[in-house]
């Protein structure tokens, strides 16, 4: 009785609010006036007709006009869900979930049920799910698992103006499907960029516009170039925050430690500024962002403060945030680069295309006139920006996608349809990678091991160290350590304030082989911990990541049961064979010191360094393997472990000769060998 008394007093001082169920009534109800108010809401019955009547519908629409999250709605509405479910491909692992969410709530449905995602290592979708959106990567493996793609009516690809690699071969794939299969849709949808090279490429399909609505945008540009844009970034919030009146900001960085660190400075200038000024909510937004962080920045701003949101370029077409008046560009991006020449991979710092540029300054003028201050000047965007982008399949490591391509039996790459072909020498030094891996016989096929390699949504170089630790009964260190290396660099934390306990602490982890076995030990002694957070917490180890490692691992251990590798239980007896097994797959990236500090890569005697976070920092061993390469000031080698040069002729008989080996010998070109594409 009390307790009822107790609800009455809180009903009669009003307090609906604080009730639950009450807010998510209201909160339901309010989304579904929201959904009416998108742009593409008036064109709903068109659009679908159009759907109803071809088979291939390209639809090009403003971002933010409801593109992605509604037609899927509309098509499960009207009953297309009966026959199939509907897959919906995003760019970015972050935009599926997203969008994911915002669908499940508009539905007032659980996510992963009627409403799900999938992307890599990470499903969440079940039995009842009829809309999932999905990474492109994911659906191209579905084609590998299910060619027919039998159990959807409905593909959309989505945001395809961002012409990922992924996206430009389902094009290929799903132009062929759509031929061979009566009963399936297809969309293509992107923001207002490439449709009429889109319809031409698919038989001359129909094009649908979304009409947007659009405010002006002032653009102002630097009037002299800009020596340190990050600097020039955050004085300009601060003039914005301080002169100019109420809304959001949105600013354009290049990766996650940009952001950062912006994020730190705007946090200590913004606190000298007293009490006078309005709050600044400063948000991040980059594609490793834990999920809970990501749904802050949807989150209206409170009466009175102003939101600026720092992102990647994430947020020029694939997630709109409400409310942004004001954007910051500073003309550059991230982008994978690669150069088929050396086989080296890395990603660098690019400026952008005029095309992302316009694109980036409609951001601020969704919701009224906005403004856009470009930290680059006028002359270097006439002069210096390229029309358009290049397509990822023009600027990427293909190893990959042969390996997947071939092993749905499409043997002629040369010939497949592909809407911008890929160089053919990026092609051939694919097939030429795959081929010293072993993936490919001599005639260009694919390998039982290719095959088998290709069940792996991972890097070829890493499936096959996992195939070929199963000699040493090491397979369970490999998926360990590939699992770690996944999760990036962001295993270990390095608070300010803590930084000589921090590096106490990884020191600890060390091993004298290298930075790969020095993850095992992390993750092992994490294990032996329970798993737990705190164990995390006093190691100076992020717990998120930890998790994500360990989810990661599962999922390579069911792999390599699906392809019949046994995962050893007990630890490898011999702890070299660990590394030597990851060099069977990265031979590629093996150096040798030449002078002080200074490595020579073995095949083309390319200039690079140990990083200084590796555990072999100082201790510069003779010859390294590493994991991968970065740039910043030089070219450094991240996860390196020391190994022997013997492994080379023994692991990889194809790619190098002994006099590659020789220590002084002249460095040759690799003969070319003979491969028909
Ligand atoms: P498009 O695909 O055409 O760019 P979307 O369907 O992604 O458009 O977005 C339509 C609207 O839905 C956006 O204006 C935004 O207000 C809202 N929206 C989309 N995703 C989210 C989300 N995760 N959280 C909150 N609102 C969202
Ligand atoms: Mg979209």
């Amino acid at each position: 009785d009390n307790q009822i008394d107790y609800i009455k007093t809180q009903l009669i001082e009003g307090n609906f609010e604080e009730d639950e169920r009450f807010e998510r009534f209201s909160k339901a109800d309010r989304l579904q006036d929201e959904r009416c108010e998108l742009p593409v809401f008036k064109q709903r019955d068109k659009l679908l007709t159009a759907i109803r009547d071809h088979k291939i519908l390209i639809v090009e629409g403003e971002t933010g006009s409801g593109k992605t999250t509604q037609i899927p709605q509309y098509l499960h509405e009207v009953g297309y869900t009966k026959y199939g479910k509907i897959a919906c491909t995003q760019p970015r692992r972050v935009a599926a979930m997203s969008v994911a969410a915002r669908v499940a709530q508009e539905m007032r449905v659980k996510l992963g049920h009627e409403i799900g995602y999938s992307i890599r290592f990470e499903d969440c979708t079940s039995e009842t799910t009829v809309i999932k959106y999905m990474t492109d990567g994911m659906l191209l493996r579905e084609f590998m698992m299910d060619p027919e793609l039998s159990s959807y009516s409905v593909v959309m690809i989505d945001e395809a103006h961002e012409r990922t690699l992924h996206t430009d071969i389902l094009f290929g794939l799903i132009k062929d499907l759509a031929r061979a299969r009566n009963n399936l849709k297809v969309i293509i949808s992107s923001a207002t960029m490439d449709a009429e090279k889109f319809a031409r490429y698919f038989d001359n399909a129909p094009i649908f516009g979304i009409p947007g609505r659009r405010f002006p945008v002032d653009v102002f540009y630097t009037k002299s170039p800009e020596a340190d844009y990050i600097e020039a970034a955050v004085i300009t919030v601060l003039q914005i925050h301080v002169t100019q009146p109420a809304g959001d900001i949105l600013v354009f960085l290049t990766g996650q430690e940009e952001i950062e660190s912006t994020h730190d400075i705007l946090l200590s200038r913004t606190r000298g500024l007293g009490t006078k000024i309005p709050e600044l909510i400063i948000l991040p937004i980059y594609s490793n962002l834990p999920s809970e962080m990501q749904a802050k920045i949807f989150e209206p701003t409170p009466e009175g403060a102003r939101k600026v949101v720092l992102a990647t370029n994430i947020a020029e077409t694939s997630v709109t945030i409400d409310g942004i008046i004001y954007v910051i560009d500073c003309g550059l991006c991230k982008e994978t680069c690669y150069n088929p020449r050396t086989g080296m991979e890395s990603l660098v710092i690019v400026p952008i295309s005029k095309a992302s540029a316009r694109q980036r300054a409609g951001r601020a003028g969704r919701v009224a006139p906005g403004k856009c201050f470009r930290i680059y000047t006028l002359w270097s965007y006439d002069n210096e920006l390229e029309e358009n982008p290049v397509p990822e399949i023009q600027r990427c490591n293909l190893g990959n996608v042969v390996l997947i391509l071939k092993s749905l039996g499409i043997e002629d790459l040369v010939h497949f349809d592909f809407l911008d072909p890929p160089a053919s020498e990026t092609l051939i030094r694919a097939l030429e990678e795959l081929y010293a891996l072993g993936a490919l016989n001599d005639e260009g096929q694919l390998t039982k091991l290719g095959r088998r390699m290709a069940e792996f949504p991972v890097d070829p170089k890493l499936s096959k160290c996992i195939m070929y630790s199963e000699k040493y009964s090491c397979t369970n260190e490999v998926a360990t350590i590939a699992a770690m290396l996944s999760v990036g660099n962001s295993v270990f934390f390095r608070p300010k304030d803590k930084i000589m306990h921090a590096d106490n602490a990884r020191m600890s982890f060390s091993c004298r082989d290298g930075d790969h076995l020095t993850l095992f030990n992390v993750y092992s002694q994490w294990e032996e911990a329970n798993f737990s957070s705190i164990w995390c917490r006093d190691h100076f180890i992020q717990y998120r990541s930890m998790n994500k490692a360990r989810d990661i691992k599962e999922q390579l251990v069911d792999l390599c049961e699906r392809v019949e590798i046994i995962v050893n239980k007990e630890p490898c007896k011999d702890i070299k064979m660990v590394i030597k097994s990851f060099c069977s797959g990265y031979f590629f990236n093996c150096a040798r010191l030449h002078k002080s500090g200074i490595y020579k890569t073995v095949k083309n005697a390319h200039t690079v360094f140990i990083h200084p976070s590796s555990v072999m920092f100082k201790e510069m061993p003779k010859w390294v393997m590493y994991h991968e390469l970065v740039l910043t000031s030089k070219e450094f080698m991240r996860h390196a472990s020391i190994m022997s040069s013997q492994w080379l002729t023994e692991l990889a008989p194809h790619y190098f000769s002994s006099q590659d080996l020789d220590d002084d010998s002249i460095k040759k070109m690799p003969k070319p060998i003979k491969l028909n594409p």
